[in-house]
């Protein structure tokens, strides 16, 4: 299970619906949903 740190939360939260995403420097990054409260988060690294 993929994990961010949440503004919102002020913590590491599971990432809901987690998607690989390539930034303009190619690499990747994971982009995906707070499982707690909903709000975007992103982590830079593999999914
Ligand atoms: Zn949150």
């Amino acid at each position: 299970m993929a994990t961010a740190y949440c503004m919102k939360c002020r913590k590491k939260v599971e990432i809901k619906n987690p998607k690989q995403v390539a930034l303009r420097n190619n690499s990747l990054a994971v982009q995906g949903v707070c499982s707690v409260c909903g709000a975007k988060v992103f982590r830079i690294g593999k999914a």
